[in-house]
């Protein structure tokens, strides 16, 4: 089974500077494939005659330009080739003119070393280790935890204003057959005044950002919008606001994963409500034909969704499934939230509040979340007993 381990490397200053340099060149690398990729298209669609321009193609005229440009050079050659293979990737997964350029001031520079026998890693100490990358040499990093298996690939990326390396290993596991407890399953809410209620009851949350950091964040972008772009002072607001968003992210990520491994461990089904969260988020401005209603109301609703990460939340169940046999089903969402369990009486009225449930008809009473979650239970899972 592959895993990822991600650490934070600690380059010296000359490795981090060569880390941004590889990480340019790669952008160059993608952004030149892509625009021949799409003029192909484009003269194809006129009916010209052309080699297919595919990743061979691009590769071994990635080859003869390195012996002319002396830029191109300083990269190592593995981690090019790795760079247009995720382009030729990309492509056929979502078509060439649906995949986008890698812009300096949204994408953050990664590269992927595909040779993992010859990355190797040693612990220093209790806090540190080192891991010897091609070109770039000895690269310390926090050893937060031992890597299980052998190395397969490893991508450096940079995330706010620290470098990573994400070590993608083997660890001879495989999944098992079926699940420890077969008859078990769950329903899950994801929901807005928790991150995560289930069906059993239990509410999981965790505070993502302090009221201190998002009065910090508020403050700091609306210094963005003031600052002019490419000046310098921009330059460090923006440094400080990717480390800020950067911290929440990780916290988000981590009660993701910790939350997914408890209910994978628990449960043989665990069952999630299919959201379309692009369509829930998108602006709620509207257009100038038809400008939006509830503005405001969407506005911190959209805030709200977003900042409990759902998307995230699913590939971390997914993940934590490969160990434990379970299984993930999506169900449609639609009426959960307003369906009264027990009784199965359909009303808007039936939510007193946005965390009590109270049914109109029997006058049952649950925690809102926890009674939606119920009904994705019920949607996506028929018990044994009946
Ligand atoms: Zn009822």
């Amino acid at each position: 089974m592959l895993t990822g381990f991600r650490y934070r490397l600690a380059p010296t200053g000359e490795q981090a500077g060569l880390c941004q340099v590889y990480g340019d060149i790669c952008r160059a690398v993608w952004n030149t494939g892509l625009h021949q990729r799409r003029e192909a298209v484009r003269r194809w669609q006129r009916g010209q005659d052309l080699p297919y321009c595919g990743y061979h193609l691009q590769a071994r005229q990635l080859a003869e330009a390195k012996t002319e440009e002396e830029w191109l050079k300083t990269a190592p050659s593995h981690i090019l080739q790795q760079t247009l293979r995720d382009l030729d990737r990309a492509c056929r997964d979502h078509g060439t003119f649906n995949v986008c350029w890698r812009a300096k001031g949204r994408w953050k520079p990664s590269f992927r070393f595909p040779a993992g026998a010859r990355v190797i890693v040693q612990r220093l100490g209790r806090k540190w280790g080192r891991l010897k990358l091609p070109k770039l040499g000895w690269v310390r990093f926090r050893w937060s935890r031992a890597p299980k298996g052998t190395v397969r690939s490893a991508t450096v990326s940079r995330d706010g204003a620290h470098w990573y390396v994400s070590l993608l290993c083997e660890d001879g596991q495989t999944t098992p057959q079926a699940h420890e407890r077969p008859d078990s399953a769950v329903g899950i809410d994801r929901g807005v005044v928790v991150a995560v209620a289930t069906s059993d009851g239990d509410l999981f949350n965790r505070t993502f950002q302090t009221p201190k950091e998002h009065e910090r964040e508020r403050r700091l972008r609306r210094r963005l919008s003031r600052q002019h772009k490419g000046s310098a002072n921009r330059a460090r607001t923006k440094a400080a606001l990717s480390k800020l968003t950067g911290r929440v992210r990780a916290r988000r990520a981590d009660f993701a994963a910790q939350t997914a491994r408890v209910l994978c461990a628990k449960n043989a089904v665990v069952v999630l409500e299919k959201l379309h969260t692009t369509n829930m988020t998108r602006s709620a401005k509207g257009t100038v034909d038809a400008p939006g209603t509830h503005v405001r109301q969407k506005a911190g609703l959209n805030r709200a969704i977003l900042a409990r990460g759902w998307h995230g939340f699913k590939l971390a169940c997914q993940n934590a499934a490969r160990r434990t046999a379970t299984r993930i089903v999506e169900v449609n969402p639609a009426y959960t939230s307003q369906t009264c369990h027990p009784c199965g009486h359909v009303a808007p009225e039936n939510r007193e509040s946005q965390s009590v449930f109270r049914c109109v008809v029997c006058g049952y009473r649950a925690h809102a979340d926890v009674n939606a979650a119920r009904n994705t239970l019920v949607r996506g899972w028929t018990s044994p007993s009946g």
